[in-house]
């Protein structure tokens, strides 16, 4: 613990940490100190964790980012975090993300940008961009983000470091401050595959305050990690990787590991999914229509800041909602809103529930030929902070390999692919099957 926190305030201009538990994270190491003695400490013992800041952690602030939450204080601990803390582990502090976990570079905090600890000019990616500064530079032993579209895998790849994303349903929502609640998943971020799948069996697995987590029993993910046999039966999409969006050393590194597949004898097939370039308008549809709905609870009377121009009850709610959300959110809110008004919900979000449907099933179809999808996880390493922020859809364009996996509810995972001449770190993306996130660990383990 002295160690991370030595770690955190030399590193402070990184801006990863929004607020760091010193007196708390030292209390905690003694009781494991403890424990450990006793020889009943936790499988996660002496474990030091960051929390991206929307996870509810009982008596610390959770404000995902926003000054709609800026007084706020978690009651109450979410699943996921308190299965890191009933098998020990230590909880340093919350870290910066964008407003709502909307963004692609960590430029959309209200608690200001994050830096890349690769190259301090450009964007850590985002929106668990502070929790994958804090694992690259060492600020903590492992972060847990959230991914969305990419939250988790793309800020990671940017890092250099592993992100997890697990099946839709894998690991409880319950105390995650929801964005698009049928897309929402909470994840790992580590420097080893290993670290990521002790995480996942402990987080995941039935829970009685999220009605959508499934009951499926959690295999012991980080024992099984080194027996991968076999050959496994690899597909990539040729279109994607020819095209000219994805950065030359991106494809090259990608092509790299097909190609060393290729030689230990599995088999990498070209595949089509034509439904690919609905991915993103369908990602972006529907999120924003869960979001709009999801963040009307923030209306400056239960939660967080209440504006103090106030005549009447819609002033209180407009002037509390104006004040405290930043552009970003209020823009998907009225995109949001927009796609699911009356004259428009045909025209947009019920088609784009039906696109999510076939989206679906073709990606069940291949992945009945198919072991895994091999992807980049971007199509450009991290580019320089304010350089996107005036153009959104280049913004958005930044989650093309990853809205898929979230779309269809798929696990998939981004490990470090070497870097480019300049040093950045490059990112590779396994897609596995529902609930295969046992075999795509191996797999993962097996390739890094
Ligand atoms: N960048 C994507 C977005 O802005 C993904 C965010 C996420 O996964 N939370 O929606």
């Amino acid at each position: 613990v002295d160690h991370y926190l030595e770690r955190i305030s030399s590193d402070v201009h990184l801006n990863a940490f929004v607020d760091v538990y010193t007196d708390q994270a030292k209390q905690a190491a003694c009781l494991v100190d403890e424990k450990i003695k006793n020889a009943t400490a936790g499988r996660l013992a002496g474990l030091v964790v960051g929390l991206k800041d929307v996870l509810s952690h009982k008596g610390h602030g959770l404000q995902a980012g926003s000054q709609i939450l800026n007084s706020y204080i978690a009651p109450y601990n979410a699943t996921a975090v308190q299965r890191l803390l009933d098998e020990d582990a230590i909880v340093i502090g919350r870290q910066n993300c964008d407003e709502f976990a909307m963004g692609s570079s960590n430029e959309n905090s209200s608690l200001g940008a994050v830096l890349n600890a690769a190259d301090n000019s450009r964007v850590p990616g985002g929106s668990s961009g502070g929790s994958a500064v804090a694992v690259q530079a060492g600020l903590c032993h492992a972060s847990i983000g959230s991914d969305t579209g990419g939250s988790v895998r793309q800020p990671a790849a940017f890092c250099g470091v592993v992100g997890l994303k697990p099946s839709y349903g894998r690991i409880s929502r319950w105390g995650l401050i929801a964005y698009a609640s049928s897309f929402d998943c909470v994840g790992p971020i580590t420097k080893s595959v290993e670290d990521a799948a002790l995480l996942l069996e402990i987080m995941a697995g039935a829970d009685n305050f999220d009605s959508t987590v499934s009951s499926k029993e959690v295999p012991s993910y980080h024992k099984s990690l080194f027996d991968w046999k076999g050959k496994a039966k690899i597909g990539y999409i040729k279109e994607t990787l020819d095209s000219e969006s994805v950065a030359p050393e991106i494809r090259r590194n990608t092509l790299e590991v097909l190609d060393r597949l290729r030689a230990e004898g599995h088999e990498v097939e070209p595949v089509k999914m034509p439904l690919l370039n609905f991915l993103l308008p369908t990602y972006y549809i529907l999120t924003t229509a869960e979001a709009s709905s999801n963040l009307s609870r923030f209306d400056g009377v239960r939660y967080g800041h209440r504006s103090s121009e106030i005549t009447d009850l819609e002033s209180l709610y407009k002037n509390s909602r104006t004040e405290g959300f930043g552009d970003e959110v209020r823009k998907r809110i009225l995109l949001g809103t927009y796609v699911l008004s009356a004259n428009y919900y045909d025209a947009y979000y019920t088609k784009a529930q039906r696109v999510r449907r076939l989206v679906r099933e073709e990606a069940r179809r291949l992945f009945e030929q198919y072991d895994f999808f091999i992807s980049p996880v971007t199509p450009s390493t991290a580019f320089k902070i304010g350089e996107k922020t005036e153009d959104p859809l280049q913004m958005y364009l930044a989650d093309i390999f990853t809205v898929q996996a979230n779309v269809i509810g798929n696990p998939a995972i981004a490990i470090p692919n070497g870097t480019d001449e300049e040093g950045l770190p490059i990112g590779l993306q396994i897609m596995a099957p529902y609930f295969e996130e046992e075999k795509m660990l191996k797999f993962a383990n097996y390739l890094s």
